[in-house]
């Protein structure tokens, strides 16, 4: 028979209580906030908004407007719906990855006294939300329309600046479609680095490493939550705990002209760390470029 320590247990139960906000939440984010729909309103009449690259299988690639654009995107969900919105999918991607990530945090639960475990469970919670907050300012600042960078990016990009523009519409996205690419992209990589620490005997940066893998792919979705109106009690407690993004926080990107701060969206908790450096780094960058004689372009 198997023996499963408590520690695992607990682990389990934690891991399928996030995976069961999907369903909840799903009915919660249905509604975007009220003013959030006028904006859609605005941009989806707007056609005289120009983008340079999108195509309408990609959504880069010819010139469109924005509410061309938004034609796409929900193109794109259809489409995605099709071929991804089924159990066989959702089952193919999180049976491996939820066994392998709680065979290696049952495997840290039990060489790792409760403490060690703890801190490092916290300590992949934060980084999860610096990682969102790297993620979100490379796409927020990368220039779609300029070829040298892969067209995988470009998309993203767009569609990252695109969520300024009708911030509603990540709030009627499913989980599955906020989370598959970032599971697959980001979560297997990590799930692999912390197999590899643990097999060095590195179990704290392990347990780290394996809670940010299944944690952070969540935090597109758990922004998509802040931007919605919310009935269910358990997550409004989550935001006012903290746990999660709140909207009132979250608000503050959307709400700089520039959309220049507060870009960590999983709890944002790293925001005060993270908003100086890319401030820092953005003043020395422009003061180099005048330096140089070089007029700072979108990117700086
Ligand atoms: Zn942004
Ligand atoms: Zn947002």
């Amino acid at each position: 028979m198997i023996y499963i320590s408590p520690k695992m247990r607990i682990f389990t139960f934690a891991f399928l209580g996030v995976l069961s906000l999907k369903h909840d939440a799903e009915l919660i984010a249905a509604e975007p906030i009220e003013s959030e729909i006028q904006e859609e309103r605005s941009v989806t009449k707007c056609s005289s908004q120009s983008t340079k690259f999108i195509d309408k299988d990609s959504m880069v690639g010819t010139s469109a407007s924005a509410k061309e654009f938004h034609i796409c995107v929900n193109e794109n969900i259809k489409i995605f719906e099709e071929n991804h919105e089924n159990f066989k999918d959702k089952a193919m991607v999180l049976a491996p990855f939820g066994t392998v990530a709680l065979a290696l945090l049952g495997k840290c639960a039990i060489s790792l006294s409760p403490l060690e475990m703890a801190v490092s469970i916290c300590g992949g919670w934060l980084l999860s939300d610096l990682g969102t907050g790297i993620v979100h300012f490379t796409f927020d600042v990368l220039d779609y329309t300029n070829l040298r960078w892969p067209e995988n990016m470009r998309k993203a990009a767009r569609i990252f600046q695109y969520h300024h523009d009708v911030p509603g519409q990540c709030t009627r996205e499913s989980f599955w479609y906020h989370t598959r690419g970032f599971y697959l992209n980001f979560g297997v990589p990590l799930l692999v680095t912390s197999g590899i620490l643990g097999a060095c005997g590195y179990d704290i940066a392990s347990c780290l490493i394996a809670t940010t893998a299944i944690l952070a792919p969540l935090g597109d979705y758990v922004h998509a939550l802040s931007h919605g109106k919310h009935r269910n009690s358990f997550v409004r407690l989550l935001q006012k705990g903290g746990l999660i993004i709140a909207p009132n926080h979250h608000r503050r990107h959307h709400k700089d002209p520039e959309h220049a701060t507060h870009y960590c969206i999983w709890n944002g908790h790293m925001n005060i760390v993270l908003d100086p450096v890319i401030s820092t780094c953005r003043s020395v960058y422009k003061f180099f470029r005048k330096w140089c004689g070089t007029k700072p372009n979108k990117e700086d």
